[in-house]
């Protein structure tokens, strides 16, 4: 049990890649409220959860990322119920895709407000809250593969996970003085929700026939399969647990050797 008596936020933890860390906290003895905007998703998840193990310490709450309220009114129900929060990952993000010449302000605004205001001040808020209590904390942030290049379709949603990589090393090397660990995590290609709207989106902008997209970058995985959200739970309990105090500001790939998307 690495994350025993630890208390963990996980945004966007409703589904995907959070849902499966969610679980592997649990599994390690935390407490792990899932912020996540889609309230329904999160209570769901609870109850899944609950069903399977009784008295599970799992709570939902709602977080928009985005919004002040929100994120303090997050911290302070979870700071009820499970006392002072030792973990942050901050998973919640979204995609868009559309050629460089159809790129709108709307999804621009959208994509960076979510993925790199909403990643910031989440970490902002949640790291005061960590100094405050004097007990240090990890943060792992929720960067991609596409933040470490360019891909075409994607530009805005690339751009902004480079922007979470940049804040990682930044706010890491910031935050270690009161012993809060920044690191991040970049998946490749995973088999979630948000691949299936990925999917659907290169069907349209490249005439292909639904799931074939999906096929083709499993494939190209150099360890032969795409992504499964499981695949990151051992990264994100070691840059939660103690055997990771002293790694700072990196971002660590989990992406079975994907070069290309
Ligand atoms: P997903 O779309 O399946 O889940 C995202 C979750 O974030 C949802 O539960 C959604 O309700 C929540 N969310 C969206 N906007 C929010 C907001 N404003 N405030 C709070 N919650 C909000 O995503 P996923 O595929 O599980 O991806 C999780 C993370 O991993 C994201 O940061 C994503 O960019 C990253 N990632 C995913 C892939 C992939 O192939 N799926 C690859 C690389 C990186």
């Amino acid at each position: 049990m690495k994350l025993e008596k630890r208390t963990a936020v996980v945004t966007g933890g409703a589904r995907g890649i959070g849902l499966a860390i969610v679980k592997g906290y649990l599994q390690e003895g935390a407490r792990v409220a899932i912020a996540d905007i889609d309230t329904v998703a999160a209570e769901q998840a609870v109850a899944e959860i609950q069903a399977d193990v009784n008295e599970a310490p799992v709570m939902a709450v709602r977080l928009d990322v985005v919004d002040a309220d929100s994120r303090r009114a997050m911290i302070a129900a979870v700071e009820a119920r499970f006392g002072g929060i030792d973990i942050l990952v901050n998973n919640a993000a979204v995609f868009d895709m559309a050629p460089i010449l159809e790129v709108s302000e709307t999804s621009y605004d959208r994509q960076f407000g979510i993925n790199v205001k909403g990643t910031f001040f989440t970490l902002q808020a949640v790291a005061a809250h960590m100094v405050a209590r004097g007990q240090g904390g990890k943060i792992i942030n929720m960067a991609s593969q596409a933040g470490r290049r360019g891909e075409p379709l994607v530009s805005m949603y690339c751009a902004s996970k480079a922007a979470v990589i940049s804040l990682t090393q930044s706010c890491g090397l910031d935050l270690i003085k009161h012993r809060i660990n920044v690191n991040g995590i970049a998946p490749g290609v995973v088999d979630t929700p948000m691949w299936d709207e990925v999917d659907a989106l290169f069907a349209r902008y490249e005439g292909r026939p639904a799931g074939e997209k999906k096929r083709l970058v499993g494939e190209a995985v150099p360890y032969g399969r795409m992504g499964r959200p499981e695949d990151h739970v051992g990264a994100a309990v070691f840059l939660a647990s103690d055997d990771s105090d002293y790694v700072v500001a990196q971002t660590l790939n989990v992406d079975g050797g994907n070069w290309m998307s």
